[in-house]
């Protein structure tokens, strides 16, 4: 038995999924291999843990190990002519611009928020708010190294070993561990985007101006006001700006000029706001916020456009830090979901009246356009996803996991998918049904060469992806049996 003093609470970001695990942080990888040998004396198995910003319990283990990646957090190797930097898989979206920005470079692919690592970030194979233009961050990927649970190091780029480079990529820590990562960072020439707002009053509009728009811009965005019936909203775009039109570039491309201020009209302390937030967190209250949100969009002139810093525009939610903890004691579930261009507008419309009807209002809908990829694991499709926030409260856990299970059944029906990053509440048979028979196979051939003991394990895992492998060929990679704990 494993000394008791490692066993650590951890949660998913939503905090709606409470564990204990056995918690380790090696700084090396040959720390990583004891922990793999540790593993298999011990009959437990390893899940990989960046910042803990999934959304559901793709890097949660209960009962088991979790390797916590932070301390590998160096920058091994910068080249600000070139733009190529190679990077342990613990250093943040945050610390990576951070170090490249003065030099006139950004990350091409950056989440919502800019505290995932690396690591993390290509373990989901992560999308930005310009998907359809750049893909993933997967694609920005010159080259990896990954240590096997057999204790193989592996290098993997497009052109060698290409078929571990697009499956590990995306494989939610379940194949192996990226232990460093080389990435072609994109050229800028002022830290500013030039931004663009407009209202759309219905989602149907809003999901044509994604599409029509997204060739004068970079980024593009929508936001879903979700107790509105016919999914009103806004659009924010941005793209960069061209060489020699911002006067004072050396400035805006200062870290110091990028980073979010401390306060709230330079009086309310940010890290108290998401006690306030609280207030409005139930049907009434995000009524409120979302109608004079969208009032306050109406005003707003499309052509009428303004300069914002790129970390302000790409990362607004983390103005508000903690604002998940917002929802209260049971936390929040995330269910974002992808369909194809021809089906998106009536089944996300549906979706929408579907969650007003059940009296379970998504409080926060965001909308995006997207691109398919070719990593094995892939979530997105040509077409359009929306993800929607809900509040978990003891007495709505299990009317949420039906209404996820409608909802499931409609972006089956649709063509759509879904993305490991978001989810909480799919089951191994629609699971099955988005991946393919086809993929599970290849999954389950690579899963046996690359972890042949099944020491890399998730909650996740256990939940969607074991059932499967079992029903596809019994006793193949059946670790020791433990249950998940998850929305239900
Ligand atoms: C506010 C917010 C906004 C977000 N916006 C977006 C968005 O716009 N687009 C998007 O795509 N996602 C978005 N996400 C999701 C988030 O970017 C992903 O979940 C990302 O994977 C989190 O990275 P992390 O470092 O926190 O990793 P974790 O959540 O800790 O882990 C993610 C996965 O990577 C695996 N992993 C971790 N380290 C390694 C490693 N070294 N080697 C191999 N596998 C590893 C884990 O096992 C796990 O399966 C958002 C999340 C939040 C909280």
């Amino acid at each position: 038995m494993l000394s008791l003093d490692r066993l650590a609470p951890i949660d998913n970001f939503g905090h709606s999924i409470k564990t204990v695990s056995y918690l380790y942080r090696p700084s090396t990888v040959e720390q990583i291999v004891e922990l793999f040998r540790l593993a298999e004396r011990h009959g437990l198995t390893i899940a990989l843990r960046g910042a803990g910003r999934t959304y559901g319990d793709g890097a949660l283990n209960a009962g088991h190990i979790v390797l916590d990646m932070r301390r590998m957090n160096r920058i091994l190797d910068w080249n600000p002519e070139t733009g190529m930097i190679r990077v342990e898989p613990g250093v943040t979206l945050q610390q990576l611009w951070q170090h490249t920005l003065e030099d006139g470079w950004w990350p091409p692919v950056v989440s919502g928020t800019q505290f995932p690592t690396l690591g993390g970030a290509l373990g989901m194979n992560i999308h930005g708010k310009n998907n359809w233009k750049n893909g993933t961050l997967g694609e920005h990927v010159l080259e990896f190294e990954a240590l096997l649970p057999t204790g193989e190091t592996v290098s993997c780029s497009p052109t060698c070993n290409a078929d571990l480079f697009y499956s590990l990529i995306g494989s939610a820590g379940l194949l192996g561990v990226f232990t460093s990562i080389t990435l072609q960072l994109k050229k800028l020439y002022s830290g500013n985007v030039r931004v663009s707002a407009w209202a759309t009053p219905n989602l149907r509009e809003m999901l044509t101006d994604l599409d029509r728009f997204k060739a004068d811009y970079d980024y593009i965005v929508g936001w879903v006001d979700g107790l509105n019936r016919n999914g009103r909203g806004q659009i924010h775009a941005a793209d960069y700006l061209r060489e020699g039109e911002d006067p004072h570039p050396t400035q805006t491309l200062r870290v110091e000029y990028q980073t979010l201020p401390d306060t709230f009209f330079g009086v309310v302390p940010k890290s108290m706001m998401w006690l306030g937030m609280r207030f409005f967190m139930n049907n009434p209250g995000a009524w409120l916020i979302n109608t004079a949100k969208y009032l306050h969009a109406r005003t707003l002139e499309h052509n009428k456009q303004y300069l914002q810093s790129l970390v302000a525009f790409n990362f607004l939610l983390d103005y508000v830090p903690n604002w998940e903890r917002s929802y209260g004691p049971e936390g929040m579930i995330q269910y974002q979901s992808f369909l194809p261009l021809e089906t998106a507008a009536e089944t996300y419309l549906e979706m929408l009246r579907l969650c007003q009807r059940r009296g379970l209002p998504t409080y926060l809908g965001v909308t995006k356009r997207h691109r398919p990829d070719k990593f094995l694991l892939t979530h997105a499709v040509n077409g359009y996803s929306l993800a929607m926030d809900f509040k978990v409260t003891r007495s709505n856990r299990a009317r949420l996991q039906q209404l996820a299970d409608e909802m499931n059944q409609l972006v089956l029906q649709a063509g759509g998918r879904f993305y490991f990053a978001k989810d909480s509440t799919l089951t191994p048979e629609v699971a099955a049904r988005y991946l393919g028979e086809e993929t599970l196979r290849r999954l389950r051939a690579l899963k046996e060469r690359c972890d042949p003991h099944s020491l890399l394990q998730t909650d996740l895992y256990r939940r969607l992806i074991r059932p499967n492998f079992e029903r596809l060929a019994p006793n193949v990679c059946a670790g020791p049996a433990l249950t998940a704990n998850v929305v239900t």
